[in-house]
């Protein structure tokens, strides 16, 4: 796997890492989500994502499992519910994610999408939990070039770390202005979804051929292509979800190795970003 710092901070965060939604459900569900999770430990995927959202919390039990004796070779990151990210809100948010995650503190917290508190209220909530230890970076998520400006000027004492953002081959917008803008301010972006949650191009689309052939040129999969392929930028890091130990295998075969310029020509054609600025995708 490869490592880069993860925006302005020191800190050294693997290109590809974990999502876990949708981590719940049965007990073999469950039980080989979190066999994908600590193979994707051992092949270096230590940067894991979840949320309190996620199933109700209980994907944070799973994660807790999952990472339970191995806390200190993971980047954890969890995120705030909006409607909990009141000044008080978020600090009773991060205690409860901190219980069922079975640690002490979180390498990231983020607020999950804007919502009714005013942001000022949330970042103030961060600020105080990264003086208390519980938490170690602030980060946002599905927040706009205006909106991510809004948190860092919210932030008296820290700087915003990180905005996680929809993006995968099908969702290039953000290329327009929100990853130059992170790139400037050293934020680092982490694509979520970046199979397109599902929606991965088909092996019969012309677009999904076209993976195919650069794939096959590689000795790589299409999946490999797409990840290699966003996490090109210097600042962009993705977190595709494995629930399986297979897809975990083959998530981590994405990097180290390099496209041609040829290939990226291919995709950028098969692929484009919008030729006009367009509000920031969510799922
Ligand atoms: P995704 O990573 O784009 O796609 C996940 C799907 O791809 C799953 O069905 C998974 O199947 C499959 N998959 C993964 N690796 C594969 C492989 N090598 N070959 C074939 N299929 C493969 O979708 P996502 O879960 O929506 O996004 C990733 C993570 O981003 C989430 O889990 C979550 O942590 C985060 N996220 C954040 C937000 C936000 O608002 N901040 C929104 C959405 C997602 P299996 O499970 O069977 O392996």
């Amino acid at each position: 796997m490869i490592f880069r710092k993860f925006g302005w901070t020191e800190q050294r965060v693997s290109l590809i890492g974990q999502g876990t939604w949708m981590m719940e459900g049965a007990p073999d569900h469950e039980r080989r989500a979190i066999e994908a999770l600590r193979l994707s430990i051992d092949l270096g995927m230590t940067h894991i994502d979840t949320a309190e959202m996620y199933g109700n919390g209980r994907v944070e039990e799973l994660v807790g499992e999952a990472i339970s004796g191995r806390r200190d070779e993971v980047f954890l990151a969890s995120k705030v519910l909006p409607f909990n990210a009141s000044f008080e809100g978020t600090q009773r948010a991060c205690v409860r994610s901190l219980k069922r995650l079975r640690t002490d503190r979180l390498d990231l917290y983020m607020l999950h999408w804007l919502g009714e508190h005013p942001i000022r209220e949330t970042m103030r909530a961060m600020e105080k939990l990264v003086s208390e230890g519980l938490i170690r970076f602030i980060g946002v998520s599905n927040l706009d070039v205006e909106e991510v400006s809004a948190a860092e000027n919210a932030l008296r004492n820290e700087r915003l770390a990180s905005d996680q953002v929809l993006y995968n081959l099908e969702e290039r917008g953000i290329e327009r202005r929100l990853l130059p803008y992170c790139a400037r301010r050293e934020i680092a972006l982490v694509a979520y979804s970046p199979f397109g949650h599902g929606k991965f191009p088909s092996s019969w689309s012309v677009e999904g051929r076209v993976l195919a052939l650069i794939a096959e040129r590689h000795g790589r999969t299409p999946r490999q292509v797409a990840l290699n392929f966003l996490t090109r930028h210097p600042g962009v890091f993705a977190i595709p979800k494995a629930g399986r130990p297979e897809h975990a295998i083959e998530n981590a075969g994405s990097v180290g190795w390099d496209l041609t310029d040829e290939d990226i020509a291919m995709i950028e054609r098969a692929f484009p970003v919008p030729d006009h600025d367009v509000p920031l995708a969510v799922l």
